[in-house]
């Protein structure tokens, strides 16, 4: 049994492979090099989540400090991402205050933007007040919010008041229904509303989707809003519709992950597409054939 779990383990990793840089941060900035490359810019995020003890934390931040002082190095227009329970969250919101501002003494002495991931919806209100309380000392700063809540249009609507620079996405986190919406219809809808909502009353967000149809819709709110905005697409996928929205002059970044600690990431890019369930399946059955 625990063979089977591991052989599926070392399976998986070479499938999620297409997803992550890479272990370390010099494959990080092999990717974002080679994003810069081509036209692209960069966000990296270090693998991790729901840090319980000190350790790992001071690790990251130190981590996250190198990559920062690394992109004016490498000349690559870079960002990082962070996710809050990466960073103190899962200890208390002091620690993980204490944890963001160390960062963004660092990104503000780079002049590199911060971008806040936002986590499951028990995260939310912290996730936000954490957004508030820093955005009032650094500017360069963003937030992920999801299109899956259904509060997400009221956050968005206090954000934009605050000047706020929001990364729009689906929502990776399964959420219950009381909360949430569940159907890909009522989702999209929503992302859809909350993206002309930006697209009218923001300026600096993010559109963070590989949905064709959403990017669509933001390339034609971007010809009657004149916004500052990016498209922000997962280093692996859709690779073949980046280049072609660098070539139509729209600002495209690619998020990329890093790190050892790769199973939950990959584990929500699987959930997210049944055919690579599917495509996992099928190369595990072949490269087993005897
Ligand atoms: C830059 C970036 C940052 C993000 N940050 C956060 C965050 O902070 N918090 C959070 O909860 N979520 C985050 N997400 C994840 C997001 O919430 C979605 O789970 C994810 O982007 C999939 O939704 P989608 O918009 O691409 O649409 P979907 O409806 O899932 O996909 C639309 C189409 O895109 C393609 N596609 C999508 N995913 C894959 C894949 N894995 N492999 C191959 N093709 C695929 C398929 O063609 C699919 O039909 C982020 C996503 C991006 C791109």
């Amino acid at each position: 049994m625990v063979d089977t779990t591991k052989m599926m383990e070392k399976f998986l990793l070479k499938f999620a492979k297409q997803w992550i840089a890479g272990d370390d941060i010099d494959d990080a900035l092999i990717s974002a090099k080679e994003a810069y490359k081509n036209g692209r810019h960069a966000i990296i995020n270090k693998l991790g989540e729901y840090h319980k003890t000190k350790d790992p934390i001071e690790k990251t931040i130190i981590e996250y400090d190198k990559i920062i002082s690394s992109f004016r190095k490498w000349k690559v227009r870079g960002a990082i991402s962070v996710k809050p329970t990466q960073v103190g969250m899962s200890i208390n919101n002091t620690t993980c205050l204490n944890s963001f501002e160390k960062l963004i003494n660092s990104a503000s002495n780079s002049h590199v933007f911060v971008w806040i991931d936002m986590e499951s919806s028990e995260h939310t209100d912290d996730t936000i007040q954490l957004y508030y309380d820093l955005f009032s000392r650094y500017e360069r700063l963003g937030i992920a919010i999801q299109a899956n809540l259904k509060r997400s249009i009221d956050d968005v609507n206090d954000l934009i008041r605050h000047g706020a620079k929001i990364r729009i996405v689906k929502g990776a986190y399964r959420e219950n229904g009381r909360i949430a919406y569940k159907t890909r219809e009522e989702v999209d809808q929503n992302f859809l509303k909350i993206m002309k909502l930006l697209f009218k009353d923001a300026n600096e967000f993010g559109i963070a989707t590989h949905d064709s149809k959403l990017i669509d819709d933001a390339i034609s709110l971007s010809k009657k809003h004149q916004k500052k905005f990016e498209f922000q697409l997962l280093k692996g996928v859709r690779d073949k519709l980046k280049p072609d929205l660098v070539e139509q002059g729209f600002i495209v970044s690619d998020y990329i992950p890093y790190g050892t600690n790769w199973l939950p990431y990959s584990i929500r890019r699987l959930r997210e597409r049944k055919r690579n369930i599917f495509l996992l399946g099928s190369s595990f059955i072949q490269s087993h054939r005897v």
